[in-house]
């Protein structure tokens, strides 16, 4: 390390003493540039204390060995030599620390350019100009112009070689398109054509005005250069016209070759650091900009990468969850609820209602409902609850058949109008409970409704019509002695053939059932009092009419007494219907059987048919 920094030190020693012998080789006073000081800025600038011995010990051998000071005074420029670098140094740290970045925004380089070039210059050029004065012994009355001389020098010699260097020595990333090297050429030539013209053509009297007023044409490809080339050529491009400049005025050409060579490097140095403020504010605004279309640019890919990411997310994410329902061994549908349109189901629904899932998709879950009324409970039921859980309904399947499910369901939390339902085949056990319902309530040996069944359906009936209903008792005369006689199977039989017979007589919307024994029991709609009569006379003439064949060949002929109770005015009971139809029946036995009582008309016999 110590070593590295040794060998530096060296290097920028041999570099400033060379630097100097050269320029006092190449120029007689004054010198146009003074490379040392630009070189002592780098210096500075890129390395900070470390590199300020080297800088002391070149600036000291120039002077007192090189360009005839004495000791004192080569001493005392060099002290001002290494102040007035380091001063502008810790300035402009504050300001930006970092050394690659000097030039990167257009705070850095208006900051540069007033202590690198200002500070440094007047800082120097008072070292200078009391170093003349004071001891190298020189009158007293040029100490200003030497001051400002020496100033304007040493600040062109930073501006314009420090920058050039400092951009050669940057590391990338300059944020540049590819620069082309024909574009490099052109705009070289562009630039060198017109400086050449205006520096270094031989000067007549009709041309020099003209120069001079063309003098701000190569503004225009330098500003191009700063646009469009790498900050670095075009700060060389710059640096190689001064160059031109420089010697068309030094040989006696030029818009300056009338004045004073010593005024005339002075406006030309003045000249060149106005233009290379001008190049790094162009370039340094127009990377600026580059920057923020860059920034602009890392959001917006940044942006789309997000959204490919989400997008990706949410195609997997979709892709599980079908694959999940595709998965689920219960049958599941996805609907919406304004409409009922069907728009994913798996196969288990799909085989629930016989039929692929792509025919499924897109038709409409209310043309399933046996009855349109249960959706329509169920999508309230929804609405107001968000789920509803285990609701029976039948459903129509393919070729007309009839399913039972048990539906659940939930709005999808996401979108209200779409309904997740999971389904649940209960057709099997809705057939086996309708079977134990209808072994329930069904006779066996007569096939009539039993007593219970006869008496719920009768109590519903009779709720829709309690002013139009009828009741009718009917009881088998002398039953008691066919079973003595025939024996209780042909009891039975009898039994059925008068249960069969009398079934023929009702119509489909007449409730007839057993309600033991030999006893049965119709409940009946009727419109007027006369239709109860009519088929209670109907039918005890039809049992009468009966010829039950026995074993044994004997022929067995019922009759039968019916109790009627016919509608009232006042709505009645299932049981004051039963209690009078039972009065009418008790009537019809005591005045003798085979006969119809009506309890309205106390005893409102009808003709008594002889069997
Ligand atoms: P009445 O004219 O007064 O009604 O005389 P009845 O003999 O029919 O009198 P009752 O009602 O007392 O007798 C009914 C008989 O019906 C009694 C019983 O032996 C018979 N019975 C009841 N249930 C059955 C059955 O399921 N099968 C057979 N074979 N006989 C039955
Ligand atoms: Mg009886
Ligand atoms: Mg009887």
């Amino acid at each position: 390390m110590i070593h590295r920094s040794l060998g530096t030190n060296l290097l920028i020693t041999l570099a400033y003493t060379g630097l100097a012998w050269l320029v006092s080789q190449a120029f007689t006073q004054p010198a146009p540039i003074w490379p040392s000081t630009a070189l002592a800025v780098v210096a500075v600038l890129r390395g900070g204390w470390r590199w300020v011995p080297g800088i002391a010990l070149g600036s000291w051998a120039a002077n007192d060995l090189l360009l005839d000071w004495s000791t004192p005074g080569a001493l005392w420029v060099t002290l001002g030599n290494i102040l007035s670098p380091l001063l502008a140094w810790g300035a402009f740290r504050r300001i930006e620390p970092n050394p690659d970045r000097v030039f990167d925004r257009v705070r850095n380089v208006t900051a540069f350019f007033l202590l690198f070039g200002l500070l440094n210059g007047v800082l120097s050029g008072f070292f200078g100009a009391t170093g003349i004065h004071n001891l190298e012994g020189s009158s007293p009355e040029q100490f200003s112009a030497t001051w400002i001389n020496w100033a304007v020098g040493d600040a062109a010699s930073a501006l314009l070689l420090a920058p050039a260097l400092l951009l050669w020595l940057q590391a990338p990333p300059w944020r540049h398109p590819p620069k082309s090297p024909i574009e490099l050429v052109i705009t070289a030539a562009l630039l060198f054509a017109p400086a050449a013209w205006l520096y270094l053509a031989p000067v007549g009297d009709l041309q020099q005005p003209i120069t001079t007023g063309a003098l701000p044409i190569i503004l225009l490809p330098l500003a191009w250069a700063s646009l469009r080339l790498h900050p670095r050529d075009a700060y060389t491009l710059l640096a190689l016209t001064f160059v031109i400049m420089v010697t068309g005025t030094l040989s006696g050409t030029g818009p300056l070759a009338s004045i004073d060579k010593g005024l005339a490097i002075t406006i030309l140095q003045l000249h060149i650091s106005l233009l290379g403020a001008l190049v790094l504010l162009i370039t340094t605004l127009d990377q600026e900009r580059r920057h923020a279309n860059e920034s602009l640019h890392e959001l917006a890919r940044e942006l789309e990468r997000q959204v490919r990411d989400r997008t990706r997310k949410l195609t997997e994410n979709h892709a599980r969850l079908e694959r999940i329902i595709e998965a689920l061994p219960a049958p599941m549908i996805m609907s919406r609820a304004s409409d009922g349109y069907v728009e994913q189901v798996n196969e288990a629904a799909a085989e629930l209602f016989g039929m692929t899932p792509d025919r499924l998709i897109g038709t409409r879950t209310i043309d399933y409902y046996c009855d349109p009324k249960d959706r329509t409970q169920l999508i309230e039921r929804l609405r107001s609850d968000g789920v509803a859980r285990q609701y029976e309904v039948c459903m129509n399947t393919t070729e007309g058949r009839k399913r039972w499910v048990l539906v659940t369901a939930a709005l999808m939390p996401d979108d209200n109008d779409y309904v997740l339902t999971v389904l649940q085949d209960i057709s099997e056990r809705k057939r086996e409970e309708d079977a134990l319902e209808h072994m329930a309530s069904t006779d066996e040996l007569t096939s009539m409704l039993t007593r219970r069944a006869l008496f719920e359906r009768a109590q519903r009936k009779l709720a829709e019509a309690p002013t139009h209903s009828a009741l009718l008792l009917l009881d088998l005369d002398h039953f008691k002695q066919v079973n003595d006689r025939f024996g209780h199977l042909s009891g039975d039989e009898v039994l059925r053939q008068v249960s069969r017979r009398i079934h023929e007589e009702l119509r489909s919307d007449d409730l007839l059932g057993r309600l033991g024994g030999e006893e049965f029991a119709i409940l009946m709609h009727c419109r007027q009092a006369d239709d109860a009569l009519e088929l209670a006379e109907r039918l005890r003439q039809a049992v009468e009419q009966l010829r039950v064949p026995l074993d044994g060949g004997d022929i067995y002929r019922p009759t039968v007494s019916i109790g009627v109770a016919l509608p009232d005015d006042h709505p009645a009971t299932l049981t004051q219907l039963l209690s009078r139809a039972d009065q009418a029946l008790y009537q019809a036995k005591a005045a003798g059987r085979n006969r119809v009582a009506c309890w309205k008309a106390a005893t409102h016999d009808t003709a008594r048919a002889e069997g």
